[in-house]
């Protein structure tokens, strides 16, 4: 009886998503092209908490870590809603985020959601007050949505995408 109690339980918890932290290779090839000088890349320095999030490691730059600053394009550019714009990694590797069943806890404020298509096509926004995982579940449980945007209700930034798990 406890045995089917605790079963029945974990499945409940079971969060329906799966987090995309950025890929390592585009984290790797950013700190590649920034020791190369590339114009996009750019080098800075935190210099204050919740200023700079590292979207490999999904957490924010403690003030005096280097960052690097550069485009990221997030929907593709042939298609209408195109989307690039400017994100932050770690200089130094960082470990790519991996509770992805988890919202990370570092970005429960101050989200918003952007639902796309299969085509890639925005169909719909809003902002989030508290914890986004309530949102994205409702959202993903739409058969016409095939991934969540996370962005920064402030400014904007792209922060993290979401799938179905
Ligand atoms: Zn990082």
């Amino acid at each position: 009886m406890r045995t089917v109690r605790t079963r029945g339980y974990a499945d409940r918890m079971k969060n329906t998503f799966r987090i995309v932290p950025l890929p390592t290779e585009t984290a790797d090839a950013a700190r590649r092209s920034a020791s190369n000088g590339a114009p996009a890349h750019q080098i800075v320095v935190a210099d204050a908490p919740g200023s700079a999030p590292c979207r490999h490691c999904l957490r924010w730059a403690e003030p005096g870590e280097r960052m690097i600053l550069f485009p990221f394009q997030s929907i593709p550019a042939d298609r209408p809603w195109t989307e690039s714009g400017p994100i932050y990694v770690h200089q130094e590797p960082c470990e790519r985020y991996a509770a992805t069943d988890e919202f990370p806890a570092a970005f429960r404020e101050g989200r918003a959601l952007r639902q796309y298509d299969a085509q890639d096509e925005l169909t719909g926004a809003e902002v989030v007050d508290g914890d986004p995982a309530t949102a994205i579940e409702r959202l993903l449980g739409d058969d016409n949505v095939a991934f969540v945007q996370v962005r920064s209700v402030t400014h904007g930034c792209y922060t993290m995408r979401v799938e179905r798990a």
